[in-house]
């Protein structure tokens, strides 16, 4: 058993640098340019049942977690994740390669391919060592359409299509651009990276873009980096991916497979394998959304994918409210939290039966709200194994309602939505 010493609470985990969690350890694995191949995508599942509690996590970040690897099986699952080209050359490269694509570019025939430079800049992150001081939580999104945010998420650098070239915004000041071209978009990204070394290194509480873009403003990290910024119309409305067929009048071009809040257990892993596999198809994108979406032209072919997932009880219809819900692992998988927030979240759902559909809710088993960064309609978090309810916001924000017993969220939750519909 060779994991490593720095398994501490709090450590943004990889495959290399796992982290203990109150299941065992978590074995994060990055896609590539933001897909597996359906052939990866099984041994991650074979993976999850040999050497984890056979439960995998897709992240926020589209990253796939096998949960509760045992210190005695974590060799054995690491040799079967580099056998099917899973694992980076190093921890260092592993750990700066923190890089979120649009699943639906390339696929959606209205969204450019940004695939092969968000490729090239996971290359440059690997290749330039000067960039493996960025700090764990740094990273870079690529989206195929207008809207930078991908899945709504911010990332420290982001990196939209536009014509023939790019837009590159920064986390912290969306309104603001700079424009590219498509062979000088590393380069930029590069150089945007350097000037946030260069300024965070003036204070080392400044881990993030939007902290840096506060302390300093957006313009003078675009001036360091040599980049000319113009303002952008931040009044732009992209769809994004959700789960079910996927398709632009009779032009089928995908089918998304969401995962109960965020998770999928080896057997179903497996068993959308062998769909997969049977429909021929070679690979599999990952969204932030906890959406796996599978490129698939044929309505034939689209439908039996859909119909493996739905037998196995995953998700396959854009309205299933569980699609707008951010739970974390709770009590089951963490020792900070003080309930079960994966069965009172299905509890939650069963209560209000429908009418939470359009309503963003994030569940939370402690304060640290691990689970969602931006706001929610419905907040709930855990304290000493009650809840305390924040509308419209994140935790730590204004509590409306302190102190509800875990079997009455439901009918609590209702009874907000109720008074804001009336
Ligand atoms: S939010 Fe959830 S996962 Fe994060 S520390 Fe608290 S209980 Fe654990």
């Amino acid at each position: 058993m060779t994991v490593p010493a720095h398994l501490i609470k709090g450590w943004c985990p990889g495959a290399l640098r796992p982290m203990r969690s109150g299941d065992g350890l978590i074995v994060r694995i990055k896609p590539r340019a933001g897909a597996f191949s359906i052939s990866a995508l099984a041994a991650i599942a074979d993976a999850a049942a040999r050497f984890g509690s056979g439960e995998i996590d897709l992240t926020n970040r589209g990253n796939l977690q096998l949960r509760g690897v045992s210190d005695d099986s974590y060799d054995d699952a690491i040799t079967a994740l580099r056998a099917a080209d899973l694992i980076d050359r190093s921890a260092a490269v592993e750990a700066v390669r923190n890089v979120v694509v649009d699943p639906l570019s390339g696929i959606d025939p209205e969204r450019p391919n940004v695939c092969d430079v968000a490729a090239r800049i996971e290359d440059a992150l690997a290749d330039d060592a000067r960039l493996w001081a960025l700090p764990g939580k740094f990273g870079f999104s690529f989206s195929g359409s207008s809207e930078p945010m991908v899945g709504g998420r911010a990332a420290d650098i982001m990196i939209a299509a536009a014509g023939d070239g790019f837009d590159i915004c920064l986390d912290g000041a969306t309104d603001l651009r700079c424009e590219v071209t498509a062979g000088d978009v590393i380069d930029s990204v590069r150089r945007l990276a350097m000037a946030f070394l260069d300024l965070a290194a003036k204070d080392h509480e400044l881990r993030r873009m939007k902290a840096v873009v506060a302390r300093f403003g957006a313009a003078r990290i675009f001036e360091l980096a040599g980049l000319q910024v113009t303002s952008r119309s931040v009044d732009v409305t992209v769809a994004s991916v959700s789960a079910g067929l996927l398709s632009r009048g009779d032009l089928v071009f995908g089918v998304g497979i969401g995962l109960p809040f965020g998770r999928i257990t080896a057997d179903q892993l497996g068993r959308l394998c062998q769909s997969a596999e049977a429909a021929k198809l070679k690979d599999v994108f990952t969204s932030p959304q906890r959406i796996l979406v599978f490129p698939v032209a044929e309505r034939a072919k689209a439908e039996l994918v859909l119909q493996a997932a739905a037998s196995t009880g995953l998700i396959v219809v854009p309205e299933d409210a569980r699609l707008q819900m951010d739970v974390c692992p709770g009590s089951s998988g963490c020792r900070n939290a003080t309930t079960d927030t994966r069965a009172d979240a299905r509890h939650l759902v069963d209560v209000l039966n429908g009418s939470l559909s359009g309503y963003s809710v994030h569940v939370s088993g402690c304060e640290k709200g691990c689970a969602r960064q931006s706001a929610a309609d419905f907040t709930l978090i855990a304290r000493a194994g009650r809840y305390d309810l924040i509308r419209n916001g994140v935790a730590g924000d204004p509590i409306a309602l302190a102190n509800v017993d875990a079997d009455d969220i439901g009918n609590t939750v209702s009874r907000f939505i109720l008074d804001s519909a009336s």
